[in-house]
């Protein structure tokens, strides 16, 4: 073991014997999985009778990362997975701020092509120069994460809009980039592999034919589902917006069209936007609409509104159904960060920061590392950074989150 390794052990010993964590509801019936330093999955099919059991495993083995599953099994601790006999499962969705395109991006990643060691700013994923797949360096930061919140909340909407989902719903931040959804109610715990996948769907609007929505009538497409709410609704809202902030290139870039169309469109704005909203009507805009060939119209309308419905979706396509997986347990640490993956209810999600709310380590003392690189870092009121190659004194969170990651090391091993 390392001197980090060990240092970080030493107070991720110390948070667990200062605190009886909760753990995942019916715990029995889960599927536990650990990780060590640099790993976050090292083993798994572990189970604990209860509470109890699970904080003692914590406190004496003190593990980088705790995992549980998300499905209940009668026999959590058996191999292989079919011995489990899963009975139930709760849905979870996961937000991680690492998959959105955010601008801060520009600032505080970096990629490296391995293979011609050319390098840049950015999350870029192929290399400019011989199209290699870079190595990628990410951080993240309050404006990644504030976009990572955005979509939770807008899952939120629609599962309580669209499907009535409002109690059963557990939120909690992930210890590092990311937010963790959990649906717990007895409607979803019993849904098939099958049916997980429609929801996946019906949430990305996969395979949505937008104008099984919208009849198609002499000069306009009406909205079959009248005021009711769903996806039509939902895309009527988002086109009319679009089209009173009124910006031609962005009209034109999500129609597929030229920006001279889309200006034209534009002249025609008040009596669209009255169809849209008085009549749940969109109307033609090049012309009658034919019935039977796809006019210029259906086109730049399918475009538009294909756009739009990839903009309003609050998860991607690439979400996990898988039935099997485990994910971090509210409360405990991450071993990469030294965050508390905190339990956070809808409210104080609106307010939660990680950088602020999520700190499990006292900020008495300092420690001195020395930094390989890192951009600027906000962390409990104090910036730090950034570094490149260079020794600083830091309080014990920020020396902890970079230790976690390996972008520091002690600079007094004695220190551990
Ligand atoms: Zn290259
Ligand atoms: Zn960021």
């Amino acid at each position: 073991m390392t001197g980090e390794e060990q240092f970080l052990k030493t107070h991720f010993q110390k948070f667990y014997q200062g605190r009886e964590i909760m753990g995942p509801p019916e715990i029995l019936s889960r599927e536990f999985g650990y990780g060590i330093f640099g790993r976050k999955i090292a083993n798994r099919n572990l189970a604990f009778q209860n509470q109890k059991e699970f904080n003692l495993f914590l406190r004496n083995s003190v593990p980088f990362f705790v995992s549980y599953s998300n499905a209940l099994y009668k026999f959590p601790a058996r191999r292989p997975m079919e011995a489990k006999e899963f009975f139930a499962g709760d849905l979870v969705y996961e937000f991680d701020a690492d998959d959105l395109l955010t601008d801060c991006k520009q600032v505080h990643d970096s990629w490296l092509c391995p293979k011609c060691g050319r390098k840049g700013k950015g999350r870029q994923l192929k290399c400019d120069e011989c199209g290699s797949a870079t190595k990628l360096e990410e951080w993240f930061c309050t404006e990644c994460l504030g976009a990572a919140k955005s979509r939770v909340f807008a899952l939120l909407k629609f599962l309580e809009e669209d499907f009535g989902f409002s109690e059963g719903i557990a939120i909690n931040f992930s210890g590092r980039a990311g937010y963790h959804v959990h649906v717990r109610n007895d409607m979803v715990r019993q849904l098939s592999h099958a049916a997980r996948i429609e929801l996946i769907d019906y949430l990305t609007a996969n395979g949505l034919n937008i104008f099984s929505h919208f009849q198609k009538e002499a000069t306009f497409f009406r909205c079959q589902s009248g005021s009711s709410g769903g996806w039509p609704q939902r895309i009527l809202g988002k086109l009319a917006k679009v089209l009173e902030e009124g910006n031609a290139e962005k009209i034109a870039v999500m129609g597929n069209t030229t920006v001279a169309m889309a200006k034209k469109l534009l002249k025609e704005k008040a009596v669209i936007l009255n169809s849209i909203r008085e009549r749940q009507v969109i109307p033609s805009i090049f012309g009658r609409v034919n019935s039977k060939a796809e006019s210029k119209s259906d086109i730049f309308w399918q475009h538009f509104l294909n756009s739009i419905v990839a903009g309003i979706s609050p998860i991607d396509r690439q979400t996990s159904v898988d039935i099997n997986k485990i994910v971090r347990v509210p409360e405990t640490l991450h071993g990469e960060t030294g965050f508390v993956s905190t339990d956070l209810s809808r409210d104080s999600l609106r307010e939660f920061n990680p950088f602020d709310d999520s700190l499990a380590f006292s900020n008495q003392g300092t420690v001195r590392v020395f930094i390989t690189k890192a951009p600027r870092i906000y962390l409990a009121g104090e910036s730090f950074g950034p570094f490149k190659e260079e020794e600083a004194e830091l309080p014990l969170n920020a020396a902890i989150f970079l230790l976690g990651r390996s972008s520091a090391v002690l600079v007094d091993k004695n220190e551990a």
